[in-house]
């Protein structure tokens, strides 16, 4: 919709050309009906931002907390989840929903296309300070990342040009920290459609992150230990398939629903 221009004025508009002429051929004026009808559904949709984080928040509380109260009571005395897990920011491919993690069993961190950067203790705090909790604290037993089809991000890395212009403030510098998969896709794969070199890219971007967190030394020793297990995952919610791999990029048959 317009600027300036609500939904509602739209709707009236057209009801109002629709009664007030009465010339209009028979096909048109269905046309139109069907238009205002689409309009009217549109706006039946729009959300209010605090209606729904108030309803959210009640059902969440009515089928989840309320039924189970000994969870909670745990949860409350502390936390001991098994699985770390990096996700992209992407609103599509929430882990809590995808694989079912309930309250207390992940600990999460999301970002621009689910990257973890290499260890860096001043340019990338954020992240390493989440990884350090994890595995020195909460002594998680996994670490997954997950990577996602149709990624924005992976997107956005793949089409920044060859001799690394970038435009934007933070975006291109961040998922440049995946940038020798996009130079592995373009040398193996430069014959590929943009949109599969992208499919590779969205794979090659998890093993350069499990890569990476081997730079972590916390996270070298527990893995060395076998205390902790690395692995990467890729989401294809096109089709619903989710597969799995461990470090030595064996790929498991894929978990299709
Ligand atoms: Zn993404």
């Amino acid at each position: 919709m317009a600027e300036g221009y609500s939904c509602d004025e739209a709707i009236e508009g057209l009801k109002k050309l629709l009664s007030e002429n009465g010339a209009f051929e028979a096909a048109a004026a269905v046309k139109i009906k069907q238009l205002t009808a689409d309009l009217e559904a549109a706006s039946a949709k729009e959300v209010n931002p605090v209606e729904r984080i108030k309803t959210g928040f009640a059902h969440f509380k009515t089928e989840k907390y309320e039924k189970n109260p000994g969870l909670f009571e745990e949860l409350g005395k502390g936390q001991t989840p098994k699985f770390m897990v990096f996700a992209c920011s992407d609103s599509r491919v929430c882990p809590s929903h995808i694989l079912d993690f309930q309250p207390g069993e992940a600990f999460m961190v999301r970002n621009i296309a689910s990257m973890v950067p290499p260890y860096d203790k001043t340019k990338y705090s954020g992240t390493g300070a989440a990884i350090e909790y994890a595995v020195l604290h909460l002594k998680v037993e996994n670490i997954l990342v997950i990577g996602h089809s149709c990624c924005g991000g992976i997107k956005g890395l793949m089409s920044i040009p060859d001799d690394g212009t970038t435009h934007s403030d933070f975006i291109e510098d961040w998922v440049k920290i995946c940038a020798t998969a996009r130079s592995k896709v373009k040398t193996e794969c430069g014959d590929l459609e943009f949109a599969e070199q992208c499919s590779k890219c969205e794979k090659e971007a998890v093993n350069i992150s499990l890569g990476n967190l081997l730079t972590y030394p916390f996270v070298k020793e527990a893995v060395l230990k076998k205390t902790l297990s690395i692995k990467g995952g890729y989401y294809n919610f096109l089709n619903a398939t989710f597969d799995l791999w461990c470090l030595d990029h064996g790929i498991s048959p894929s978990l299709s629903v």
